[in-house]
C-alpha cells in the first residue's frame, strides 16, 4: 500500500498547497490518520493557509537539529496533523534539506498517510522531496506551460529514483482551448487521477484559513478532493 505521497509540480501556483491541505483533510475525514508536511522550506505557506503562522516550533528548527519532530506537529482541521515550515529567511538558511528524509520516515511511522507539500522548481529541497516518498502526485493546470513543467518534474522524479502515482488537473474549466484529460495522460505518460474545477470557494475558504472541504463541503472542488481521497484510500 502506498502511504507517503509528495505533491509536486513544476512551477509554483498550480495548487500544490491547496491539494495537500484539502486531500489531507479529506483523508482525515475518512478516518485515516493523516499527516501533512510542508517541505517548501524556502516559500512555506502550508501553516499560513491553516492559521499556524505563529507556530513556535516548525520544520525549520527540526531540520536545523534544534527540535524534535514531535514538537513541530500541530492539530489541523478534522484531526489532520500538520508539520508547518517556518517563514523566516534566517530559519530557512539554518535548515538542512538533507534531513528531510529522516523527518519523513519518522512521520510515516506515525500515520496511515503522509502528504508532503514540495517546493516548486529544482532547488535542493524540491528535488529531495521527489525521492523521499513512495510516490509523487503531479499537480498540473490545463495549459501547455504547466504540462511542460510537469513533464520535467516527472523526468526529474525518475532520475532521482522516485515514482509518479498520477496527476491531478487543477483549476479546470469549460474553455475549449484547455488541454484535455487524455492529452495530459498522453504527454505525461501518467494516469490523471481526477480533475478539480476552478472554484471561487477555494479562495473564499482561504480567507477563513480553513480548507474548502471543511468550509464549503458541497462545492464542486470539495467533491473532487473527496473522490481523490477515496481513490488513494481505496474506498468507494
Ligand atoms: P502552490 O502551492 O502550487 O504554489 P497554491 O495551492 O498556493 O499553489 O494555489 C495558488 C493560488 O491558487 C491560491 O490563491 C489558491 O487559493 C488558488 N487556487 C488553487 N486551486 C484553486 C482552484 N481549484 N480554484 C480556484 N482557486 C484555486
Ligand atoms: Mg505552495
Amino acid at each position: 500500500m502506498i502511504r507517503a505521497f509528495t505533491i509536486a509540480s513544476g512551477k509554483g501556483g498550480t495548487g500544490k498547497t491547496t491539494v495537500t491541505v484539502n486531500l489531507g483533510t479529506s483523508l482525515a475525514q475518512l478516518g485515516k490518520e493523516t499527516y501533512i508536511l510542508d517541505a517548501d522550506i524556502g516559500m512555506a505557506n502550508l501553516g499560513l493557509v491553516l492559521g499556524l503562522e505563529d507556530a513556535p516550533v516548525t520544520l525549520h528548527e527540526v531540520l536545523a537539529g534544534k527540535a524534535k519532530v514531535e514538537d513541530a506537529i500541530y492539530e489541523g482541521p478534522n484531526g489532520v496533523k500538520v508539520v508547518p515550515s517556518g517563514i523566516s529567511l534566517q530559519g530557512f538558511q539554518n535548515a538542512d534539506p538533507d534531513h528531510l528524509r529522516d523527518v519523513m520516515r519518522d512521520l510515516v511511522d506515525r500515520c496511515d498517510y503522509l502528504l508532503v507539500d514540495a517546493a516548486a522548481g529544482i532547488s535542493k529541497d524540491g528535488v529531495v522531496a521527489l525521492a523521499i516518498c513512495d510516490e509523487v502526485i503531479l499537480v498540473v493546470n490545463p495549459e501547455l506551460s504547466s504540462m511542460a513543467d510537469a513533464l520535467k518534474t516527472k523526468i526529474l522524479t525518475e532520475m532521482v529514483g522516485g515514482k509518479v502515482y498520477g496527476a491531478i488537473i487543477n483549476r479546470s474549466g469549460m474553455e475549449n482551448t484547455e488541454i484535455r484529460r487524455h492529452s495530459v495522460e498522453d504527454v505525461l505518460g501518467v494516469r490523471v487521477i481526477d480533475m478539480i474545477p476552478e472554484d471561487p470557494n477555494v479562495r473564499r475558504s482561504a480567507a477563513y484559513k480553513t480548507p474548502v472541504v471543511v468550509k464549503y463541503p458541497a462545492s464542486e472542488s470539495s467533491r473532487a478532493f473527496r473522490r481523490i481521497a477515496a481513490d488513494i484510500a481505496g474506498v468507494e
